[in-house]
C-alpha cells in the first residue's frame, strides 16, 4: 500500500478518536489519525472523576494513556487540520491544512465540539487578553487574581472549582436560576470559600484597557459590573461540520446523524463521540462509539453486505 493510502483514516484524537485507532489497528488495518490536537475536549477537563477505572484522573493524563495505547498497535498520527474530505470512487481524500493529501477505504469523523462563544462586545477584542476557553490551560495565569467564570454546566463548574484554588476570587454567572451540571460538582463549587455564584445573569459585555478589568452583565434588566482580570467563557459547544455535509446528513444542531453502529449515509464514511446526534456527550460514551465505529468499518471492509442504513427521510 502506497504511503499515503490507509484502511482507515480517524479525523480526531480525542476519546472517539482515539479508541477507534485502538480497535482499528487491533484489527491490523492500517491506521492515521489526523488531529489538530490531542484528547479534545476531555484533555481540557481538569478532574475527571467519573471515567470508570479511574477514581480521579486529569483529562490529560487520561488522553495520554489512550494515545499510547494507540501507538502500541501502530496507529500512525498526523497533528494537523484536514480542510477537506471527498469521496472518488472507492476511495476517500482527505487534505489537510499542512497542503498534504492522503487516502483512504474508509474513514471515521470523531473531530468532536468546537467551544461556543458568548457574542457579546470585547470577547473577541480580549481573546487571549483575559478571555479564555480553557481553564485548565490558562487558569495558572490567573494565580492571586480575581477571574469570571460564565456558564451553568458541567465545564463551568469544573472550570470554577479548578479556578478557587489558583485565583483569588472566582465569581460564577449562570444564566439560569438553576445549574444544569451535576450535583456533586456544584456542591464542591459551593463548597469553595472564594467562589461567588450569581444567578440570572445575561453577560453584556467584556471591557477593558490593554486586557481585561471588568464584566458587565444584566441582572432583573439592571446593568451590573464585577472587577475581574480574567473571564473563562464555558457555555458549551458548536458543531463545526460543515465541511462534510455533502456527505453526511446533519440534524439540526449541525450534529451528524448516525445509526446505532455509527453509520452515515456514505459507505465507508463513519462517525463517532460528540460530533455525532447521540444524546449525552461523556468522555466514556465517546470511546464506546469509537470502538463501534471501528468494528463497523472493519466489517465494512471486509466486504460484509449486512450494513443496513436508517431511513432518515423526514418523519411525516
Ligand atoms: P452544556 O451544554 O452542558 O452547558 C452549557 C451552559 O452554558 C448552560 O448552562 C447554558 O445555559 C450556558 N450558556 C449557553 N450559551 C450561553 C450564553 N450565550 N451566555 C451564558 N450562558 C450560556 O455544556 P458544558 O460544556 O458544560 O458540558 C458539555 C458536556 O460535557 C456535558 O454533557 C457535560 O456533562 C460534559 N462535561 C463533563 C465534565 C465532567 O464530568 N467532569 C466536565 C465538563 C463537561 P442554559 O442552560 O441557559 O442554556
Amino acid at each position: 500500500m502506497s504511503e499515503n493510502i490507509y484502511e482507515v483514516i480517524i479525523v480526531g484524537a480525542g476519546p472517539a478518536g482515539l479508541t477507534a485507532a485502538i480497535y482499528t489497528t487491533r484489527r491490523a488495518l492500517k491506521t492515521l489519525v489526523i488531529s489538530k490536537d490531542l484528547g479534545g475536549q476531555a484533555a481540557l477537563t481538569n478532574n475527571i472523576e467519573n471515567y470508570p477505572g479511574f477514581n480521579k484522573v486529569t483529562g490529560q493524563d487520561l488522553m495520554q494513556k489512550f494515545y499510547e495505547q494507540a501507538t502500541l498497535t501502530g496507529a500512525e498520527f498526523d497533528f494537523t487540520e484536514v480542510e477537506s474530505l471527498e469521496k472518488e470512487g472507492d476511495l476517500f481524500i482527505l487534505k489537510t491544512a499542512k497542503n498534504q493529501s492522503f487516502q483512504s477505504k474508509a474513514v471515521i469523523l470523531a473531530f468532536g465540539l468546537t467551544p461556543r462563544n458568548l457574542n457579546v462586545p470585547g470577547e473577541k477584542e480580549f481573546g487571549g487578553k483575559g478571555v479564555a476557553y480553557c481553564a485548565t490551560c490558562d487558569g495558572p495565569l490567573y494565580k492571586g487574581k480575581t477571574v469570571a467564570v460564565i456558564g451553568g454546566g458541567n465545564s463551568a463548574l469544573d472550570a470554577a472549582e479548578f479556578l478557587s484554588k489558583i485565583a483569588s476570587k472566582v465569581y460564577l454567572l449562570n444564566r439560569k436560576d438553576i445549574f444544569r451540571g451535576e450535583e456533586i460538582l456544584l456542591q464542591k463549587v459551593k463548597d469553595s470559600a472564594n467562589v461567588e455564584l450569581i444567578y440570572n445573569a445575561e453577560t453584556k459585555e467584556v471591557v477593558g484597557d490593554i486586557k481585561v478589568n471588568k464584566l458587565v452583565y444584566t441582572q432583573a434588566n439592571t446593568d451590573k459590573e464585577i472587577a475581574v482580570e480574567g473571564i473563562f467563557v464555558e457555555i458549551g459547544h458548536l458543531a463545526k461540520t460543515g465541511w462534510v455535509a455533502n456527505l453526511v446528513e446533519l440534524n439540526e444542531r449541525k450534529e451528524i446523524k448516525i445509526s446505532v453502529d455509527c453509520v452515515t449515509r456514505t459507505p465507508g464514511l463513519f462517525a463517532a463521540g460528540d460530533i455525532t446526534d447521540i444524546s449525552y456527550k461523556q468522555a466514556v460514551i465517546s470511546a464506546g462509539e469509537g470502538s463501534k465505529a471501528a468494528l463497523q468499518a472493519y466489517k465494512f471492509l471486509q466486504g460484509s453486505e449486512n450494513i443496513v442504513l436508517p431511513d432518515w427521510s423526514p418523519k411525516k
